[in-house]
């Protein structure tokens, strides 16, 4: 075998080799590892595929190790898998042939020949095998030429393209998948079938989808995938609040940007500086609600007023929408969302120390990544433009930092709060506590007083006297 194994695998694979042939049971690597090695990229799995009954294969593999490893099974779909020490995966499957019936993405299931499973697979590249029995050990069986799309760099479908996304249309997101990780081109039959059955994705749970598209999202050039998606059409089924962002309008001469490629360049920029998916999924968001906020100001031009404040709101019923986690990752993509501008404003003003005291605050323990989203914001064509704003954004960041050691704000409480508040005046929860405890803080993180007890007692009962309270302690 030819391939670029490692030795951890090599052996695992001959293991397996041994006790097929004991069983008698002929088997094969097949799909994303087969691919994946032809490519020289890792694998963290393989699949095997063999004639006969997967269970009983991966249990005797199992009982192979000592101590035996655990298998976890299937029995539906007649698939095991256990996981090495290493943490490598072995799925088993016996071959199987498909045949679909209209509205329904479950296929009727029989058992099936090499080729047969080969045929039910979504894309030339993944249905590649190796063989793995002892007459013809190591041998690539290939039977839509899937090699050669690997060499021209193409996803293409074994069969009828049309009948593959029909069939199972999950098969279009996972083509823009791959065209996305592999950084491959979508072969032209291929791409006009996912065109015309876009609809069909319909059947499909917003759970998979959403798993496919936070796959594109975490490849490394993620702009290919989403604007794959915009272009075919799939994006308006699942995701119309961010095909509204494309387009440009024209009054008075006067255009804006294509929102929609402006937020494609964010996200590259985005993901060349971090992996972190949620901080991709601010890129995203981060513009989502400048339709919804655009208005032309004569004499002056386009505005988005209010678009970071709305964009927060709109995150939520995103996330609700494609079933994206509805706890702190939302909460954190809301905020760099909300905050997105803040830093950029700071750049072109004077800079305040009080500005950078209440950016700290706010940013807390994300300003480093609110940062990188900014800097990833800045996309003009002008080169010139673009220097010189980077330029003045580094001098933000190093205020900043200057700020910080000397004030320590960052994920910082005030010396007082409103149980101090209460405690003092001998009030009960009210809007009154809410006003004078912020007045503290907001009389800290302005410079006003100084970031210390004394000072801030002394303000508070300042404040609470202008509103005829007394302290009682
Ligand atoms: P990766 O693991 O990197 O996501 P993969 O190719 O291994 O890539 P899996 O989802 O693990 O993808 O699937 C394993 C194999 O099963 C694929 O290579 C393909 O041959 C087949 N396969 C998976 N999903 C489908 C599908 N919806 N339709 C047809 N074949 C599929
Ligand atoms: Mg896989």
């Amino acid at each position: 075998m030819d391939i670029n194994c490692t030795k951890e695998e090599r052996l695992i694979l001959e293991r397996i080799a041994q006790v097929a042939k004991s069983l008698q049971m002929p088997c094969y690597l097949i799909g994303g590892f087969v691919r994946d090695k032809l490519l020289g990229r890792n694998s963290k799995d393989a699949d095997i595929v063999c004639l006969g009954d997967g269970i009983i294969l991966a249990e005797a593999v199992a009982a192979s190790f000592s101590p035996k490893l655990n298998v976890s099974f299937f029995k539906n779909f007649g698939t095991a898998q256990f996981k090495l020490p290493n943490g490598f995966e072995v799925e088993f499957v016996g071959a199987r042939k498909e045949s679909y019936v209209a509205h329904s993405r479950k296929p009727e299931v029989q058992n099936g020949s090499l080729v047969d499973d080969q045929n039910r697979r979504d894309f030339t590249i993944n249905a590649m095998a190796i063989s793995l029995c002892p007459s013809d050990y190591g041998t690539l069986i290939d039977p839509f030429n899937g090699i050669n799309d690997l060499e021209l760099k193409i996803i293409r479908t074994p069969l009828d393209a049309d009948i593959t996304f029909s069939d199972d249309p999950l098969r279009m997101m996972r083509a823009i998948r791959f065209a996305t990780q592999l950084n491959f081109v979508i072969e032209a039959e291929t791409l006009a079938a996912i065109k015309s059955n876009k609809e069909r994705l319909k059947i499909i749970s917003q759970e998979r989808i959403t798993d496919e598209l936070n796959k594109i999202i975490a490849a490394k050039t993620p702009s290919i995938g989403l604007d794959l998606l915009y272009q075919t059409g799939l994006l308006e089924i699942f995701f119309p609040q961010m095909v509204t962002l494309a387009g440009v309008e024209i009054i008075e001469g006067k255009g804006h940007k294509d929102n929609f490629y402006h937020t494609l360049q964010v996200l590259d920029n985005v993901a060349y500086r971090s992996n972190n998916l949620w901080l991709r999924w601010a890129a995203i968001l981060h513009d989502i609600a400048k339709p919804a906020t655009k208005r032309f100001e004569q004499g002056h031009g386009w505005t988005f007023h209010g678009h970071d404040a709305l964009g927060k709101k709109m995150c939520t019923t995103i996330f609700r929408q494609l079933k994206l986690p509805l706890n702190e990752h939302l909460k954190y993509v809301g905020k760099l969302v909300a905050l997105h501008l803040r830093p950029i404003s700071l750049s072109k003003e004077e800079i305040t120390d009080s500005a950078m005291r209440r950016l700290l605050f706010d940013a807390g323990e994300d300003l480093e990544d609110l940062m990188m989203l900014c800097e990833s914001d800045i996309t003009s064509k002008n080169k010139l433009k673009v220097r010189h704003f980077l330029e003045n954004f580094e001098l933000v960041k190093q205020r900043l930092k200057i700020v910080e050691e000397k004030d320590k704000i960052r994920n910082w409480q005030p010396p007082i709060d409103g149980a101090d508040v209460m405690r003092i005046f001998k009030l009960p929860p009210s809007r009154e506590v809410g006003f004078i405890k912020t007045a503290v803080r907001e009389a800290i993180l302005d410079g006003i007083i100084p970031n210390e007890y004394d000072a801030a007692y002394q303000y508070m009962i300042e404040k609470a006297a202008e509103m005829g309270f007394e302290p009682v302690v």
